[in-house]
């Protein structure tokens, strides 16, 4: 088969893998994908309270949590190299069953997930210096021709509205297609990152507070490679806005 033809089978493919599970989204009569509990929400608020903990004590800088009873709010870490971004909110851990459903948001498109996750960022005790600006961490134009849709973005889009904040998702881009972080031993995952992303209009976040929506945070090596490109280009402060946060490094 030509390539041109290869490529026209595999995108409507793409949109069929979509459009299926939105379209299934709208038509059956809302349901709770954890306890399968009537809900509006993907996510009802049973399971909300059951498995969204905010109130884990968490290292301020990289949201990694602390030992209980700690008097410190920095880990080790974040005290002896300090990454590029200020600090980081995490709505919970990345472990069952929230680890589920972030890969069924990804992988299965399911996108009213990125709703019920914007909405439980929102409902978060709002940060003392709120950003002037949501970004969500780009994806490289290969990354979004397979998936169809950017998770982050989809997510940033309901707490901007949420936190009436302006959202952009062209003011930073991915310039290197790498492989996935995940697919990658965790020493290898900050070389895979360097130079990944470029600034496409710095007047938008010169002398701004940005804020970087992201679904997954592990190493942090991503959202540290952004932070310090948005800096470069005269972000004063970053803060990430993470749906789940890996108990460990
Ligand atoms: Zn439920
Ligand atoms: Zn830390």
């Amino acid at each position: 088969m030509p390539m041109n033809d290869i490529k026209i089978v595999q995108s409507k493919a793409n949109r069929l893998r979509f459009i299926l599970p939105w379209l299934l989204d709208k038509l059956l009569p809302g349901s709770c994908l954890l306890c399968g509990g009537v809900s509006q929400d993907a996510l009802c608020s049973s399971c909300c309270v059951r498995h969204i903990d905010w109130h884990i004590l968490r290292c301020t800088v990289c949201a990694i949590r602390l030992p209980g009873l700690s008097h410190v709010s920095l880990c080790g870490t974040c005290l002896s190299h300090p990454p590029s971004f200020d600090a980081t909110f995490a709505a919970t851990d990345y472990a069952p069953p929230i680890d589920h459903l972030v890969q069924h948001l990804k992988f299965q498109a399911r996108l009213p997930l990125a709703k019920a996750f914007g909405r439980i960022l929102s409902d978060m005790p709002t940060p003392q210096a709120m950003p002037d600006l949501l970004l969500a961490v780009p994806l490289s134009l290969e990354r979004l021709a397979e998936r169809g849709f950017n998770q982050s973005l989809e997510i940033a889009r309901t707490l901007a509205h949420r936190w009436n904040l302006p959202m952009s998702g062209t003011v930073c881009v991915r310039v290197k297609h790498t492989q996935a972080q995940a697919s990658l031993p965790l020493h290898q995952r900050r070389v895979n990152m360097r130079h990944a992303y470029a600034v496409q209009n710095s007047r938008l976040i010169a002398n701004k507070r940005v804020g970087i929506v992201d679904d997954v945070m592990t190493t942090g090596h991503t959202l540290d490679e952004l932070a310090q490109c948005l800096k470069r280009h005269g972000a004063t402060h970053v803060t990430n806005f993470v749906v789940a946060r890996t108990p460990m490094r």
